[in-house]
C-alpha cells in the first residue's frame, strides 16, 4: 500500500479485498510505515516543526476526519464479526504508537527551542570591552604619601569628616576668637557655632588618636577636609591633606628635619634640598614652611617656581606642648612633631596640573593622562 492512507481508509475492507487477520495486521504495518516517514520528516527542522507535529496528530488522530477515525468508521464498524478483534486490536496498536512518537518529537522540540533560547553565546565571538577604569590622581598621590610615610614606621589612621568644635579647634590650641573659627572660614552645620563643623584640616585625628594611644604614636592622616573658600584656579571648598604625627618621649628637631629631607628626596627626587622658613601655627611650636628646590629646574629657577628656584611643601612643626595638656600626654617627657600636606597642591606641583577644578571635573581626556 503506497496510496494516500486517507483516501485508502475511506473505502471497507471489503471494498479492499481484505479478508484475513493477517492482511489486516500487513495494513496496519504499512499505516505505521507512512506515519514513521511523515514523523521524521518533521523532526530536526527547527521551532516552526512544532506546528508541523501538531498538524501530523490532527491528520492522523483528528476526531472528525484523521485517519484513525477513519478506520474506526470505515474498517472497525464495517467489518464481518471474525475480523473485528484483529482490527480492534491493531487499531489500538497503531493508536498507541502515534501517541508515543509524537510525545517524543514535542519533547525533542521544545528542547530544541529551550537551546536556542538559553544558550545565545557564540563563544567564538569577540566579548564586550569595558574600559578599565584607574587610580585617580588624587589617589595616587595618597597611595605615594602613605608609602613613603609607613616605610619609616608610621602607621595610617583614618577619621570623621564632621567634627565637633573642641577636636576641630580648641583641643590643637586654636582659642575661641582665633579667626579661622570664623563662619566665614568654616562650614558649621545647623547654624554658626553649633556642636558640629566639617573638619578644616586632618589634625583632629592627632587628638583623638593621642586620646586613645599611649605613646609612641606614629601617624598619617589622609582624607578630604572643607573651607569656605570660593572657587577658583587654585581653591576648592573641599581639598586633600594628610596630616603626620610622631610624639616619643626622645624626638628632637633633629628627628623633624630628618624626616622633612627624607620625604622631600623620596617625593620629588634624591637630589631635592630642603629648607626651613619661621612660620606659626597654633599647635606646632616651633613652626616652619618647608620648602624644596624645584623640582623642575632643580633650583635654578623657572616658570613652575616662579624663577625662585623653591618651591612651597607644607606647613609643619614641633608639637606645642599646650596641645599635650588636652590629651593628658606629659609636656615634660614627651616630645615630637606634625605636619600638614595639601595632597591636591602636592600632586599639581608634581605632575604638572595648573588648575584645581581640573582634578573634579572627570573629564577622562586629563584622568587618562595619570594612569
Ligand atoms: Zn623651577
Amino acid at each position: 500500500m503506497t496510496t494516500d492512507p486517507r483516501e485508502h481508509t475511506k473505502q471497507t475492507l471489503a471494498q479492499l479485498g481484505i479478508k484475513t487477520p493477517d492482511a489486516i495486521a500487513q495494513e496496519f504495518a504499512e499505516l505505521r510505515r507512512q506515519f514513521d516517514q511523515e514523523n521524521i520528516n518533521f523532526i530536526d527542522i527547527g521551532v516552526s516543526a512544532h506546528d508541523q507535529s501538531a498538524a501530523l496528530r490532527l491528520y492522523w488522530l483528528g476526531r472528525k476526519a484523521g485517519i484513525l477515525s477513519q478506520i474506526t468508521n470505515n474498517w472497525l464498524k464495517t467489518a464481518p464479526p471474525e475480523l473485528k478483534p484483529a482490527v480492534g486490536q491493531e487499531l489500538n496498536k497503531l493508536k498507541a504508537h502515534i501517541e508515543l512518537v509524537l510525545e517524543e518529537s514535542l519533547n525533542h522540540f521544545k528542547e530544541q527551542v529551550d537551546l536556542q533560547l538559553g544558550v545565545p553565546e557564540d563563544l567564538s565571538l569577540p566579548g564586550i570591552e569595558r574600559a578599565f577604569g584607574t587610580r585617580h590622581l588624587i589617589r595616587q598621590t595618597f597611595e605615594e604619601l602613605q608609602r613613603i610615610f609607613t616605610a619609616i614606621g608610621f602607621s595610617v589612621v583614618e577619621g570623621p569628616e564632621i567634627e565637633t568644635p573642641y577636636y576641630n579647634f580648641e583641643a590643637l590650641n586654636i582659642p575661641e576668637h582665633h579667626p579661622a573659627r570664623d563662619n566665614m572660614d568654616t562650614f558649621y552645620i545647623e547654624g554658626a557655632r553649633s556642636s558640629y563643623l566639617l573638619r578644616t584640616h586632618t589634625s583632629p585625628m592627632q587628638i583623638r588618636t593621642m586620646e586613645k594611644e599611649k605613646p609612641p604614636v606614629r601617624i598619617v592622616v589622609p582624607g578630604k577636609v572643607y573651607r569656605r573658600d570660593n572657587p577658583d584656579a587654585t581653591h576648592g571648598y573641599m581639598f586633600h591633606q594628610i596630616e603626620g604625627l610622631a610624639v616619643d618621649t626622645d624626638i628632637t628637631f633633629c628627628d623633624f628635619k630628618g624626616a622633612v629631607e627624607y620625604f622631600a628626596r623620596e617625593f620629588l627626587g634624591p637630589k631635592t634640598k630642603t629648607r626651613l622658613r619661621p612660620s606659626y601655627f597654633p599647635f606646632t611650636e616651633p613652626s616652619a614652611e618647608v620648602d624644596a628646590t624645584c623640582h623642575v629646574c632643580g633650583g635654578k629657577g623657572c616658570r613652575v617656581c616662579k624663577f625662585s628656584g623653591w618651591i612651597e611643601l607644607f606647613g609643619a612643626g614641633m608639637v606645642n606642648p599646650a596641645v599635650y595638656g588636652f590629651v593628658k600626654y606629659d609636656p615634660e617627657r614627651l616630645s615630637g612633631f606634625a605636619f600638614g600636606m595639601g595632597v591636591d597642591r602636592l600632586a599639581m606641583m608634581k605632575y604638572g596640573v595648573t588648575e584645581v577644578p581640573l582634578l573634579f571635573q572627570n573629564d577622562v581626556r586629563f584622568l587618562r593622562q595619570f594612569p
